[in-house]
C-alpha cells in the first residue's frame, strides 16, 4: 500500500491536530496496516459499515461516524461509536439523547455546518445552527455533548474559496465559543484530503483523511 500516513500524522501532531483516519471502503486488513503505525481513530460515513468492522478490529479503535445519520439508524451506532461529526437536524440530537439514556452513555457530537456551494452536501445553516444551541430545551440533553463543528468546502480548485468557506466557518465557531462558554465545546472538524493544510491554517484542529492515507476508493 502506498501509504503517507507517517507524513500526515507528523503535519498534524505538529500543530495539535487531531488526526481522524477515514477508513470508508477499506477492508479491515488496509485499516489493520494503519492501526499497526499507531492511529486509532477511524472515520466511517456508513452506520452498517461501521458497526460491522468494530467486531473485525482491536477494542481501542475509537470509531467516528462522518457521514449521515437517518434517525431509525441511530441505535445501532450509539454502542460504538466515540464522535459523531454529522448531526443535521435538531431531532436528530433529542434521537441521540433518547436512545444514549437508555444505554446510560453520553454521546459526544458535533453540528455539521454547511459551507459549500454544492447544495448535495447535508448540513445545517449558520442561522439553524445558532437557534439549536439557543434553545432552552437543549439543557434537558444530558446525555449528548455538543463538543464543536464539522463543515466541508466546496471541492474545487480555487483555493481562495475554500479558504474563505473555512475562515467563516471558523469565525462562526469563536462566536459560539464565547456566546455559550462551554468548556466541552472544543473541537472544530475541518479538512480532507485536499485541503486539510488550508483548513489547518484557517483553525482546523480536526481532520478527516482517507483518500492520502489509504489511496483512493474504488467508487
Ligand atoms: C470521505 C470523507 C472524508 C475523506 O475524504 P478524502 O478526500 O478521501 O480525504 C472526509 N469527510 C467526510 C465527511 C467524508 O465523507
Amino acid at each position: 500500500m502506498n501509504t503517507n500516513y507517517e507524513e500526515i500524522k507528523k503535519y498534524c501532531d505538529d500543530r495539535g491536530v487531531t488526526l481522524v483516519a477515514v477508513s470508508k471502503t477499506k477492508t479491515p486488513e488496509e485499516i489493520l496496516s494503519i492501526y499497526n503505525k499507531g492511529q486509532r481513530i477511524f472515520g466511517e460515513n456508513k452506520v452498517q459499515e461501521l458497526v460491522s468492522k468494530v467486531a473485525l478490529l482491536p477494542d481501542d479503535v475509537q470509531w467516528h461516524l462522518i457521514g449521515h445519520l437517518q434517525s431509525n439508524k441511530v441505535k445501532q451506532v450509539l454502542p460504538f461509536v466515540s464522535l459523531i461529526h454529522s448531526i443535521d437536524s435538531e431531532k436528530l440530537l433529542f434521537e441521540i439523547h433518547k436512545q444514549a439514556e437508555k444505554i446510560s452513555r453520553t454521546i459526544d457530537v458535533l453540528l455539521q455546518i454547511h459551507i459549500a456551494e454544492e447544495e448535495t452536501k447535508f448540513g445545517l445553516s449558520y442561522d439553524e445552527a445558532r437557534s439549536i444551541f439557543q434553545n432552552p430545551e437543549l439543557k434537558r440533553l444530558s446525555n449528548v455533548h455538543i463538543c464543536g463543528l464539522m463543515g466541508m468546502a466546496t471541492l474545487t480548485e480555487n483555493e481562495s474559496q475554500i479558504r474563505k468557506e473555512f475562515r467563516g466557518l471558523k469565525n462562526f465557531y469563536n462566536q459560539i465559543k464565547s456566546e455559550i462558554g462551554n468548556p466541552k465545546y472544543e473541537i472544530l472538524s475541518m479538512g480532507m484530503s485536499s485541503d486539510y493544510k488550508i483548513a489547518i491554517e484557517e483553525g482546523s484542529n480536526m481532520v478527516r483523511i482517507g483518500t492520502a492515507i489509504f489511496g483512493e476508493r474504488a467508487q
